[in-house]
């Protein structure tokens, strides 16, 4: 045979679609050249396999070697194709004669080589797994060991370890197994879950307290305002402790993304991401991109919190590129020759200083000023924040008061509310359509009229009484009950205050 196919993949943001490795072997003089749109990555490729093949004691075929990566448009980075091409030419050149039980078209393969013939792991293990497991269930992926362990957390792959090329071609030939890829080995290196710290911590602020926990309750953003040390941060580190637990889907999908980043750590623990950026972050590490490209903040946050401290002082072009994932759940990223979009389905928690100077006891500012500060957020993002909640600064009574609830018991009220929203509409009341809203938030009429009354006084855009309603939704679910009633509705609109109006009542 001089023609051999091998069966690889691409990444293309999370997914990993499907590549037809050919190897064409004819004779006329010694030529080695690989097709299909290929970058530095993958003509460098091209040196590592010619040394490989020959340190691990095959020849490489004399003649011309023609490898086509199909389909051509596909973006392909990284040395991941160095074992399909190395195989496909031991497989072309009668080097490798597959074991009938084996045929190579049952195999997916991926693997940078080293010179000598080892492999070393590859980013996207597991997004690769995850779209192998979708599209080919029956195929068996073959991953360098450094990095198998995390392929093999997909449910019902057969993922397979392979150390170096001759390990790979002595099972493919019918000798020695390659042993299957082993996550618990790996999973006892790996760190306990992270304790988050306990909101027992927090003494005093009951309002905000209680604004976290509606936030977390129905998935809602949520913006603090507060001098400093009035405990926004503090607050808002809080809150990936009283959120429910990721489902396996979904912590296979957080972890999927923190692989693509090359943050292995994360990649193995099941809890809800919390990320945040310093207010001087680029576009490109918000939104993600650049050479690779990799994902951005807003989808390492995804299902997960977005913490924002100091909102104002954050780059304007940062903050109006937040809409889009806000709005759609995720991020699209131009590249040069194709579009990438990543899952970014946060929730958005920020926190920003009443005024510039930072606010307190002695505060100077003008009212002129403190409009100029707050103006820095555009009205359109300041519009996606479900609950705006000032924070009081503390006096130095606060020490003597007593500890705050724990997270654990909170983190119980918000999971049955939780449940509760799932079982009625399959999804977080922060998720609920526009269409859906009028059925599932019914109003009586007082609630109706002070609805009215607050749409006129501070003249809300539909979006902000979708907003309201959706809140006041997740009140009445804390308290188990199916109807909104006056004192759910009041909660909700006092969320939605503006916040010089918040200010004024909270200090
Ligand atoms: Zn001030």
């Amino acid at each position: 045979m001089s023609l051999a196919i091998v069966a690889s993949r691409a990444v293309a943001g999370l997914d990993a679609p499907p590549v037809r490795v050919e190897v064409h072997l004819a004779p006329g003089l010694p030529l080695f050249t690989i097709v299909g749109l290929p970058d530095t990555g993958v003509r460098e490729s091209r040196e590592r396999v010619r040394a490989a093949l020959v340190n691990s004691g095959y020849v490489f075929p004399p003649g011309r070697v023609t490898v086509n990566l199909a389909p051509a448009d596909l973006h392909k980075e990284s040395g991941r194709f160095d074992l399909p091409i190395a195989i496909g030419i031991l497989l072309a050149s009668g080097q490798l004669v597959e074991h009938p039980d084996r045929r190579i078209e049952h195999f997916v393969l991926a693997g940078e080589l080293s010179l000598t013939g080892a492999l070393s792991p590859v980013a996207a293990a597991l997004p690769i797994a995850l779209a192998v497991a979708r599209s080919q269930p029956a195929a068996i992926l073959i991953l360098p060991a450094g990095c198998a362990a995390q392929g093999s957390r997909v449910p019902g792959l057969t993922v397979l370890a392979a150390p170096d090329l001759a390990a790979v071609t002595v099972h493919l030939s019918g000798g020695l197994n390659l042993p299957h890829a082993q996550m618990m080995s790996c999973r006892s290196e790996m760190p306990d879950q992270p304790a988050w710290p306990c909101l027992s911590d927090v003494r005093g602020q009951p309002a905000a307290r209680r604004a976290l926990e509606v936030a977390a309750a129905g998935g809602h953003h949520l913006l603090l305002s507060g001098a400093p040390g009035s405990g926004k941060s503090m607050l808002a580190q809080r809150l990936p402790g009283i959120l429910p637990r990721l489902s396996a889907e979904e912590a296979l999908e957080v972890a999927a993304i923190a692989c693509l980043q090359g943050d292995e750590r994360a990649a193995w623990d099941a809890c809800r991401p919390f990320r945040a950026p310093h207010h001087g972050t680029t576009p490109v590490a918000m939104a993600g991109g650049g050479a690779g490209p990799r994902p951005g903040e807003v989808s390492l946050a995804h299902r997960g919190v977005l913490f924002l401290d100091e909102l104002p002082e954050f780059r304007r072009e940062v903050l109006e590129m937040l809409r889009e994932p806000l709005e759609t759940g995720t991020i699209q990223i131009a590249r040069a020759r194709a579009k990438v979009s990543y899952p970014a389905a946060f929730q958005l928690v920020a926190a920003m200083n009443p005024c510039p100077c930072g606010g307190g006891l002695h505060c100077l500012c003008t009212p002129e000023q403190r409009q100029r500060y707050r103006s820095r957020i555009s009205g359109p993002l300041l519009d996606r924040f479900d609950l705006l909640q000032a924070m009081p600064s503390q006096d130095a009574e606060w020490l003597a008061l007593p500890a705050g609830e724990a997270s654990r018991c909170v983190a119980e009220r918000v999971l049955s509310c939780r449940n509760r929203q799932t079982a009625r509409q399959g999804c977080s009341n922060a998720m609920l359509s526009a269409g859906r809203i009028e059925s599932l938030c019914p109003l009586q009429a007082s609630a109706q009229s002070m609805l009215r009354q607050a749409m006129q006084r501070w003249r809300w855009s539909a979006r902000a009484v979708h907003r309201v309603l959706r809140v006041a939704r997740t009140v009445a679910d804390l308290e188990g009950r199916s109807q909104i009633d006056d004192t759910h509705l009041a909660e909700a609109i006092r969320y939605r205050r503006p916040l010089a109006s918040a200010d004024a009542i909270g200090s």
